[in-house]
């Protein structure tokens, strides 16, 4: 017998048609981006569409073809918005580079991707002018700006964004082509190693994007003002550029003005209700709010992912400013949505504090994803929340392989992600640590995530790191490193004490060390690396 086929219409999901849908029917809900000159612009997602159409013509002119990358080193602003589209919408590939990696690894990263256009904000002008003798595949270099904000010299032929977008007609038409084409490339931030590029399609985003704004993941809707303070050269601003204009919501985008100060006007000025980004940031913001006795008029939501987002810190957003935090995880190579924390009907009948305890995780998957733990062995670990395992996934925005690499980095179809994580029977995963960083002591592991979230709920510490320190005994013990709260005074036995009772005694730190500061990687996570190799011959007490 004949298979019967469905007889169902064949649109291949393009990334032109989130915007094509957000100008038809959303046409006039505003986009509004602080620029880096200083000013706010705002327009509407009709006029992002046009100009979006306009920039596909001048990158056409400028001799781009099909599959050519155009490379980007820009904050959240409108204009990177247009590239995002103008670029993927004509079959080019956006490639997001992240200026806050070294020099270096910025232009081996433009060099492998072979970008054929640099767009970028005068923020990094200086950084290009440097680099620009060592990129040898740009032939065009576009600050992203008006006319009156060119500089009056520089060594490179400089275009100017606005004046190649403005030159033209805007009579151009979305094409459609396969879905699977390629629509991004974002590098990992690859503390080891070179970066390795993630080659997203237009199917994949479209799905994630789908996904992602859903009621059990962000919960994006066209009633929100949702403001991505996660930088759209970190996966995607976490797929945002794209659920927001496929649920018609107001975009606000902070440009450079990442600071607590602005990001607060900005979320009060524009009543922002939804925002996204790393757990720093929200410090930042936090402090400023508290120092100065604020509240929030609008603000009730936001995902916090990237990295561990410390259990005191979703309290205080909660308790003291009325903001939901729904902690997610992710990583570049999902594009970056895995898992997102919300209760299930049957959890509202839990006490409050066995609900937070579940909000504290990282949650369950959506839909589109799979995932498991697996032992050494590759074999399944059972789903208890004891169980601790590697965690691998599969799914519709996972990567089958990295950019110009022939290995394949899955096993049996899997992804194996580098995170160790339990699972419990509804399925909530709760990352225990990364494998590299988690503390081995005497053939038993403890989660450095575990030691930083007790630290951080002490009032007197702003931030905290737990890494592995050698040990003659154990191999490895516990090592706290703490930035105190500005005016703090805190002592060793202080930390150590507040462990007790919260964790098992065999896994509280064996010392502490006070620094003013905590490296950060490009990606705002904490440089486990950097701070192994600092205390690498730090003698603990006996
Ligand atoms: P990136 O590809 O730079 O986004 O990094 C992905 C990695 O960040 C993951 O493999 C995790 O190690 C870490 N990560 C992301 N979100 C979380 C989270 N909510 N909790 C703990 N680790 C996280």
């Amino acid at each position: 017998m004949p298979r019967l086929m469905g007889q169902m219409m064949q649109m291949p999901l393009m990334i032109s048609s989130l915007l094509v849908h957000a100008a038809r029917h959303n046409g006039d809900v505003e986009i509004v981006s602080k620029r880096v000159e200083g000013d706010l612009h705002r327009y509407t997602y009709r006029d992002a569409e046009l100009r979006s159409r306009k920039l596909a013509q001048a990158l056409a002119r400028l001799g781009c073809e099909e599959g050519d990358r155009v490379g980007t080193l820009a904050w959240n602003g409108y204009r990177h918005f247009e590239i995002y589209y103008g670029t993927s919408g004509s079959g080019l590939v956006c490639h997001t580079v992240n200026p806050r990696l070294f020099p270096e690894q910025i232009a081996w990263i433009i060099n492998d991707a072979q970008d054929r256009v640099l767009c970028f904000d005068l923020t990094f002008l200086p950084l290009i002018e440097k680099l620009a003798p060592h990129l040898q595949s740009v032939k065009h270099f576009v600050l992203m700006t008006d006319r009156a904000h060119m500089p009056a010299q520089s060594p490179l032929d400089l275009k100017c964004y606005d004046e190649l977008v403005e030159a033209e007609d805007g009579r151009y038409e979305w094409p459609e082509f396969d879905e699977n084409t390629a629509s991004s490339i974002c590098y990992t931030s690859g503390t080891t190693g070179n970066p390795k590029g993630a080659v997203y399609s237009h199917r994949s985003t479209l799905l994630h994007a789908f996904a992602s704004a859903m009621p059990d993941a962000m919960e994006c809707s066209s009633r929100d003002v949702i403001l991505p303070v996660v930088p759209m050269f970190h996966v995607n601003a976490w797929g945002l550029p794209y659920s927001v204009p496929l649920v018609g919501a107001k975009l606000v985008m902070p440009g450079p003005h990442l600071d607590g100060k602005s990001l607060y006007e900005l979320f009060e000025s524009e009543k922002v209700t939804f925002s996204a980004g790393v757990p720093t940031v929200w410090l930042g913001l936090i402090n400023h709010v508290k120092q100065n006795q604020l509240k929030f008029s609008t603000f009730r939501r936001t995902v916090i992912g990237g990295s561990a987002c410390p259990p005191a810190m979703i309290r205080t957003l909660e308790d003291d400013f009325g903001v939901q935090v729904l902690h997610a995880w992710g990583m570049t190579e999902l594009s970056p949505l895995g898992t997102l924390s919300k209760l299930k009907a049957k959890h509202f009948d839990l006490p409050k504090e066995a609900q937070r305890r579940l909000l504290e995780k990282q949650g369950k998957v959506i839909y589109g994803i799979d995932m498991q733990i697996v032992g050494d062995d590759e074999q399944p670990l059972p789903w208890d929340g004891q169980a601790a395992g590697n965690l691998v996934v599969r799914g519709h925005w996972v990567i089958d392989r990295y950019y110009r690499r022939d290995d394949s980095p899955l096993q049996d179809g899997w992804f194996p992600t580098g995170d160790v994580a339990t699972i419990d029977a509804d399925g909530f995963m709760q990352i225990t640590d990364r494998s590299k960083d988690v503390i081995k002591s005497g053939g038993e592991w403890i989660s450095s995530i575990d030691l930083e979230n007790i630290a951080m709920a002490h009032p007197a510490v702003h931030e905290a790191a737990a890494i592995a320190c050698r040990h003659a005994k154990w191999d490895e013990r516990p090592l706290l490193v703490v930035v105190k709260k500005p005016g703090q005074e805190l002592s060793k036995q202080d930390i150590l004490g507040f462990y007790e009772g919260k964790i098992a005694k065999w896994q509280i730190p064996d010392d502490v060390v006070f620094v003013d500061e905590i490296p950060h990687t490009a990606t705002g996570k904490i440089q486990k690396l950097k701070l192994r190799e600092r205390f690498a011959d730090h003698v603990l007490p006996t």
